[in-house]
């Protein structure tokens, strides 16, 4: 296990450990399976356009390929090798990794970027990336003319962000060797096949042909290699140790229960070896923190510890690093990871895997346009994946919290998730990069017919799209430079032209994290009464900011009293935990805004505020989403207007106990009824007025 130099160490010693790991590493690196194949993979790569690689989880593909490409010289003249993640985490953990491994700082000749963070300089070579990103990219750079090669990782996920990258990689590519094979003159015929973008920002410019990577962990190659045209698979031998499977024998009514019994059995009762177990996201992860905490306070003060480290998306980058140091000596580590770890990064020192078996998705109903987040049943695919975690560096054990005949019943793979969300964001992003017949496109998987053109209908509402499907301007093109859901990014469009876009910012912020307020299940009292200062009986969203506004008083006050930075930071920390608010969402809600605070910025959007005037901002939240509305029924439940669903207030919101009789809302979350969340109370004839293109009647 590498060990850290500590930071009271003589510069002698300290230089020692810093030899000494970086031995350890080059061993390591060594050792990985795919050492033994660096030579025929570089040799692939030159010899065709598009490789598929495919290797367990933990063989070296993410970490050491770019690093071998880099030395083989792809990235002379200045070249980028991109490496795109379909998650944040993997895309920053890696990207530390990888710039440790060659010894440099991050953000030189290693970096990663991610909406909201980039870490990377002009002399980045090799960059880690989510796939959204590059999309994005593309917008600007159509033809992503300074990557020499681009790796897409992860492609087995099938994100609706990796189908449409590959998609759009084939194209580009092709565009690419076309012009290469012109010698980079455009010619008219050129124009025609290159379909998408304006010659002119690439006269001078020496473009060469594209190298496609297409990375996967799962074994079954052929639907990439037949994507792309028959193209060639590696496949990397793999090195996996044998892992028990226990099952349970009742069903577990309480899986998050369940999984903290059984952290505490293996604690007590199993050999050394760390533990990883697998949950739906932020608010699972963060309670069964709490509770493993409480649970170990009242062990004998002797007995050996446990460390707890979460790894989710949203998690401060510091702190996912965290799951990948080795526990101080007499501890145990559990890492408590949503999905992420099952195949994005590898986590050394596991050996006890904890599967509920549940997975947090996205589902979409086409007819309706309705997405929704349900928690689900993970695939028979996801399940082998997590065991394998276990058996990384020796045996190991896999705790599956559900009985064998319920694994039978799990569906083989998850179905790609282009077929189960609403497409409208793909949408215009493809429009925006003048990529006009969408259901024309090549997808890997296409979408169903009725599913794309709901998307366009919606997006003609929000007036992104003209009657006619064109990319609308200003509309459409602003809202397409937003790196946000589309409804999202017509709220801050719509805002500035209701003046009250300041507002709106920290409403999307806000929206854009995790459970802002926390309550423990014992201080339920407290926490309510704490929220009780914030509370808008208009709603969630004044709400929202409301907290938001208080959160940057506090840490105005202490800039005041000329804090520095670690002690303002440690005082806003004091106040969430007074207040009940959860500091990393709110942290992480800070960061949102000052990235698309600088966004609207660049647009020339105005950036002023409605001051008292909640109305007026209560108005702008029905023009920007009105597709979101629901009336109170005789019956005192709801009916969503758009999808004539019926509808309750999630018991977190601040009308709950006051029901209005028209609201709007922002997410709808699936359990055993339909809840919405994030509501304000509005006036049902606003929204005739401010979206006649939906409401109004002939008469
Ligand atoms: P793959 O992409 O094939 O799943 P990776 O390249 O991500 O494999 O990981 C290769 C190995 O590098 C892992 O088995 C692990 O031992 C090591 N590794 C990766 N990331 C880290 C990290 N952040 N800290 C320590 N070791 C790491
Ligand atoms: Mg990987």
């Amino acid at each position: 296990m590498p060990s850290f130099p500590s930071s009271g160490a003589s510069p002698q010693k300290q230089q020692q450990n810093n030899a000494r790991r970086r031995q350890l590493i080059r061993q390591q690196r060594k050792s990985l399976p795919i050492a033994s194949v660096e030579k025929r993979l570089v040799e692939e790569v030159r010899k065709n356009d598009t490789v598929i690689v495919v290797g367990e989880t933990g063989s070296g593909k993410t970490t050491q390929l770019p690093q071998f490409l880099y030395d083989a010289g792809f990235c002379l003249d200045g070249k980028v090798i991109g490496i795109t993640q379909p998650r944040r985490v993997a895309a920053v953990t890696v990207a530390k990794r990888v710039a440790e491994e060659c010894n440099d700082q991050l953000g030189k000749r290693v970096g990663y970027s991610i909406r909201f963070d980039d870490s990377t300089s002009n002399a980045t070579r090799i960059k880690y990336m989510t796939d959204g990103l590059l999309l994005r990219e593309a917008l600007l750079d159509p033809l992503l003319s300074k990557y020499s090669v681009i790796v897409v990782d992860e492609a087995h996920e099938r994100t609706v962000h990796t189908d449409v990258l590959l998609g759009l990689l084939k194209k580009v590519q092709r565009s690419r060797t076309i012009y290469a094979n012109k010698n980079g003159k455009i010619l008219p015929d050129i124009q025609d096949q290159l379909q998408y973008f304006t010659p002119k920002a690439y006269q001078g410019i020496k473009i060469d042909p594209l190298k496609l990577i297409i990375m996967s962990a799962s074994l079954d190659a052929k639907c990439f290699s037949d994507y792309f045209g028959g193209a060639k698979a590696v496949h990397i031998q793999g090195r996996q140790y044998p892992v028990d499977i226990l099952y349970t024998y009742q069903p577990e009514s309480d899986y998050l229960d369940a999984t903290l019994v059984t952290i505490f059995q293996i604690h007590l009762e199993e050999g050394p070896g760390d533990i990883l177990a697998f949950l739906t996201g932020q608010e699972e992860i963060e309670s069964l923190e709490r509770l493993i905490q409480e649970r170990t306070r009242q062990f004998p003060p002797q007995s050996s510890k446990i460390w707890t480290t979460p790894i989710y998306s949203s998690l401060p980058s510091e702190q996912q690093m965290n799951a990948f140091k080795p526990a101080p000596a007499g501890t145990r580590k559990v890492v408590l990871a949503t999905n992420i770890a099952e195949t994005s990064v590898t986590i050394p020192g596991i050996k006890y895997v904890i599967d509920p078996g549940m997975v947090k998705a996205r589902a979409y109903n086409p007819v309706t346009g309705m997405e929704s987040l349900i928690i689900i049943p993970v695939s028979k695919a996801q399940a082998l994946q997590r065991s394998g975690r276990a058996g990384r560096e020796g045996p190991g054990k896999c705790y599956r919290l559900f009985q064998e005949s319920e694994f039978d019943k799990l569906v083989d793979s998850t179905v790609p998730e282009i077929k189960r969300c609403n497409l409208a964001n793909v949408v215009l992003q493809l429009k925006a990069l003048g990529i006009d017949d969408i259901i024309g496109f090549d997808f890997m998987e296409k979408p169903s017919r009725t599913a794309i053109l709901k998307s366009l209908e919606q997006l003609i509402l929000l007036g992104a799209l003209t009657d006619d499907y064109k990319l609308s301007d200003p509309v459409g093109r602003q809202m397409a430079r937003l790196p946000l859901d589309p409804m999202y990014s017509k709220a801050l469009v719509v805002s500035s032209e209701f003046k009250c876009l300041e507002e709106m910012l920290i409403v999307v912020s806000m929206l854009s994290v995790e459970s802002i307020f926390f309550a423990p299940r014992d201080k339920l009292e407290e926490a309510r009464a704490a929220r009780k200062n914030f509370e808008s009986s208009e709603g969630d969203h004044i709400t929202l900011v409301k907290v938001y506004r208080a959160a940057a008083e506090c840490l105005e006050k202490s800039k005041n009293a000329n804090a520095k930075e670690k002690t303002m930071e440690k005082a806003l920390n004091r106040w969430c935990r007074e207040n009940f608010i959860n500091y990393r969402s709110l942290r992480h809600a800070r960061d949102v805004h000052s990235q698309i605070q600088g966004h609207v910025q660049q647009m020339g959007l105005n950036l002023s505020s409605c001051g008292d005037d909640m109305v007026l901002f209560r108005r702008c939240l029905t023009a920007a989403f009105f597709l979101n509305a629901a009336m109170r029924q005789p019956d005192g439940s709801y009916r969503a207007l758009a999808t004539s669903q019926s509808v309750q207030i999630h018991p977190s919101s601040v009308l709950f106990q006051k029901k209005p009789d028209c609201t709007i809302f922002n997410e709808l979350v699936r359990t055993s009824q339909n809840y919405v969340k994030n509501l304000t109370r509005i006036d049902p004839l606003w929204l005739a007025e401010l979206a006649p293109q939906y409401y109004a009647t002939d008469d």
